[in-house]
């Protein structure tokens, strides 16, 4: 089946009003796996997005282990390894004085001790594929959220800007999965409060060039007030380029021939493919500012993910969190939205489960981002690994701790409810399915 094509409307008319069980806005990570888990459930989704496909260049490409062990309790994640990518068992950093692998997620007791690293729009496409196997699903691109409708002091749909036209969805239950400038969130009232500073990213691609297959799929290092984050894409490389924030201005001052000589500097691989930048247009400047909502909730409506909450770039956790966001989701409401009975002291208990998980991971990026990050960007000499952290870092116990939090965060959410396969069968939920000897590498 070609992409994006599996799983548009068979009982929705494309008029201007109908009826869903729930109502996802939003089909990135948080808004998919919530109506796949869903719909398994015999829960009708609709699920609105506002691009045309699920091609985006501003994405994370990662699937970390407790995300794979969550398609393992739903029995897909088997079919989710079959799709091209790579793996990735722990960063490479390097700094002036040594090249340093903090952590090897091939020490955790997991079935997948690895980060699946899969072009976001294929993962996504996946899971639909999966959804539209169930007739409950429905879902809607090119359909931008607009505004909510409101009875009676309750959520109860929202109007959306379709290719036709403007149209309705009225659903019990509306969930904001849109992500970090959410229009369901704006439109609801409900005001972040930030929990760190900004960083400013530029984001750029660089060709692969021939015997790139052979290295490290994710590199990142540091050097003279400078960080860089690279993913391998399979035929480019993505890159982060963080420096500090505000300087913008300057770094565009000094000219791309200073910033492909800091490229490289970081990271001499990549002395070649730097030269591939020739124009500014080629980079996108983005300033990435960690929120959360102190209320995630309104009578009729709940947020989930970076719509409830944004994450910092750092340790690469936003979509981890927003998944395990929907099947905390899932598990608590579908008995509910089966009964069409969703109460405001349901939604709070889904806060309540994320809410300490997210406080605890964002307390932790801010503390990564003012104690390394910043005294890193701050330095214009050579940067170096000291000794001693080197040193903290061969014990086992230290060294196994951030890779434990970056592969299942603070809390690992299981798949609770019995499903359906789309033949009807019943499916087990966790417990059920979870093959606990099968070990992948
Ligand atoms: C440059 C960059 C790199 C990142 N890299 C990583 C990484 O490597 N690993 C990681 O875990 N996280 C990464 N993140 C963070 C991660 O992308 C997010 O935390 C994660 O995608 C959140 O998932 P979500 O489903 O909540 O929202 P999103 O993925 O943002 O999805 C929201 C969806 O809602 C749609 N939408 C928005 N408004 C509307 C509307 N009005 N109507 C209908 N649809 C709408 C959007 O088009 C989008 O598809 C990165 C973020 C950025 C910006």
């Amino acid at each position: 089946m070609p992409e994006n094509e599996a799983t548009t409307s068979q009982f929705a008319p494309s008029g201007s009003s109908f009826q869903s069980d729930c109502c996802i806005v939003g089909g990135g990570p948080g808004g998919m796996v919530l109506a796949l888990l869903l719909v398994r459930q015999g829960v009708r989704v609709t699920v609105l997005e506002a691009h045309e496909d699920f091609d985006r260049k501003f994405r994370g490409d990662t699937i970390h282990p407790s995300v794979l062990e969550i398609f393992e309790q739903i029995g897909l994640s088997d079919a989710l390894l079959e799709l091209q990518h790579s793996k990735i068992f722990g960063p490479t950093l390097r700094a002036a004085n040594t090249s340093f692998n903090p952590f090897d997620l091939r020490r955790l007791h997991t079935t997948f001790p690895f980060i699946m690293l899969v072009p976001q729009s294929r993962f996504l496409d996946f899971v639909a594929r999966q959804a539209g196997k169930y007739e409950e699903f429905d879902l809607r691109f090119s359909s931008k959220v607009e505004s909510l409708i409101e009875e009676n002091g309750r959520i109860c749909g929202v109007c959306y800007m379709g290719r036709d036209g403007l149209h309705e969805v009225k659903a019990p239950l509306v969930v904001g999965a849109d992500g970090r400038f959410s229009t369901v969130r704006e439109r609801a009232g409900l005001v972040p409060i930030k929990t760190s500073p900004p960083m400013d990213i530029l984001w750029f691609e660089l060709p692969h060039l021939p015997g790139d297959e052979a290295s490290d799929r994710v590199l990142g290092g540091f050097a003279m007030g400078r960080v860089l984050a690279v993913f391998d894409r399979f035929d480019h490389w993505q890159v982060g380029y963080v420096f500090p924030k505000g300087t913008y201005q300057q770094v565009r001052a000094e000219g791309l021939e200073s910033l492909r000589k800091s490229i490289a500097a970081i990271e001499p691989r990549f002395t070649q493919h730097v030269e591939a930048l020739t124009d500014w247009h080629q980079l996108s400047l983005l300033s990435v500012e960690a929120s959360r909502c102190p209320k995630w909730y309104l009578p009729g409506l709940l947020l989930i993910g970076d719509a409830a909450h944004v994450m910092s770039p750092i340790g690469g956790v936003g979509i981890n969190y927003a998944i395990q966001d929907a099947v905390a989701t899932a598990n608590i409401l579908s008995e509910h939205l089966k009964a069409r009975n969703t109460s405001p002291q349901d939604l709070a208990s889904v806060q309540r489960r994320r809410e300490f998980p997210t406080k605890l991971i964002q307390r932790f990026q801010t503390i990564m981002q003012k104690r390394v990050l910043a005294p890193a960007l701050a330095s214009t000499a050579p940067t170096s690994i000291p000794l001693t952290v080197r040193l903290l870092f061969a014990i086992p116990i230290i060294r196994d701790l951030p890779a434990r939090l970056l592969a299942f965060g603070f809390r690992r959410e299981h798949v609770r409810s019995i499903g359906r396969s789309p033949t009807g069968s019943v499916m087990a939920g966790a417990s059920g399915l979870a093959n606990q000897t099968k070990r992948y590498r």
